[in-house]
């Protein structure tokens, strides 16, 4: 069983109940959170590695986690779902897009997060499906901003932070300059799009404190356990793969060892991350408990 490293004393046994009560805990102690992401499954045998994956990381103490919402609403039920079972165990932050939703439905499902125990949101646009390219139009809300307006009465709100620059975006100052608006209007703590150099988020940092923006920033971090899928996924997103790692990966000579590769470099990016600041990691589980348990144990926030 995963214990919490000296270095971090164990979350309450009772869920905290907003990320600024564990911001401020472990601000007082100068120890960083720790914190994971889910994923709404597509099939049962997917729903039933999550619960598998979520007992088990359970046991390393997580201070909060969170669980995506299908831009669209495509995933919807899944993801209340599992929020709902877990939003009784763990401060559960439940992800919402507001891409091609109306007033009258966001509050709706706003609703139902509050009912399911659900005190803090990520507020994000999201992206037009593939399938119905005009959805950001259709809807009545086009920002992420509008929905931290909508929802910032009733409960805490993150918002997302973007260390090498929202693909629509200009330049990083306009990002930092969006993120002050959504600060302004409520927004709490940012959590950031998955990046993989230390500089990255320094920019991130840099640029916030240019514009005014204090707002604490959690890196997500994404361990690098199949190499093939994390750079899919980076090309996705738009995070670019440091030369010196990608020509490691193409040097490998197994898939064991490209694990290896990438799964030091993310432990050494985290630890980088804590070192320079970081509030604490929102580790990228992709449901997956292993990988995440590694990466947790090897900066030191789980004991080995
Ligand atoms: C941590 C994290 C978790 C995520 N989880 C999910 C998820 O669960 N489901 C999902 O579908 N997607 C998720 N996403 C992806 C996210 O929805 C997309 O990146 C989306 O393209 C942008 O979302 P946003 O909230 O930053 O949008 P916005 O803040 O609305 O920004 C979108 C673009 O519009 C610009 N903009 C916004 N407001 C203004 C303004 N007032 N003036 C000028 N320009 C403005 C921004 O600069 C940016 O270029 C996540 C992203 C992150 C970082």
């Amino acid at each position: 069983m995963p214990s919490v490293h000296p270095l971090r004393s164990p979350a309450p046994k009772l869920p905290a109940s907003s990320v600024s009560d564990v911001l401020a805990a472990r601000g007082a102690s100068s120890e960083p959170s720790l914190s994971y992401e889910f994923f709404p499954p597509k099939d049962d045998a997917g729903v039933e590695k999550l619960w598998a994956t979520f007992d088990e990381l359970l046991e390393s103490a997580p201070d909060f986690v969170s669980v995506t919402y299908g831009a669209g609403g495509s995933n919807r039920e899944k993801s209340f779902q599992i929020v709902e079972r877990m939003a009784p165990r763990v401060l559960t932050i439940g992800h919402l897009t507001a891409v091609g939703a109306t007033k009258a439905s966001t509050r709706e499902i706003l609703d139902r997060y509050a009912s399911a125990g659900v005190s803090t949101i990520l507020a994000l646009r999201g992206d037009s499906p593939k399938d119905q390219p005009d959805a950001l139009e259709r809807g009545e809300l086009r920002t992420a901003l509008e929905l931290v307006e909508l929802a910032r009465d009733s409960f805490e709100i993150g918002v997302a932070a973007f260390p090498e620059k929202h693909p629509e975006s200009p330049d990083m100052r306009h990002d930092a300059a969006v993120l002050k608006l959504k600060a302004e209007a409520g927004a709490s703590f940012g959590m950031t799009q998955l990046f993989f150099t230390l500089e990255a988020y320094q920019n991130l940092l840099a640029e916030n404190q240019a514009a005014g923006v204090s707002l604490p920033i959690f890196p997500g971090l994404m361990p690098v356990a199949n190499a093939r899928n994390v750079v899919r996924m980076a090309e996705l997103s738009g995070a670019a793969i440091p030369s010196k790692l990608m020509q490691a990966f193409e040097e490998a000579k197994s898939d064991d060892e490209a694990r290896a590769i990438g799964m030091e470099y993310t432990i050494e990016l985290g630890r980088q991350l804590l070192e320079a600041g970081a509030p604490g990691l929102h580790i990228f589980t992709l449901n997956q408990s292993g990988p995440a348990l590694e990466v947790a144990r090897g900066v030191g926030l789980v004991s080995q």
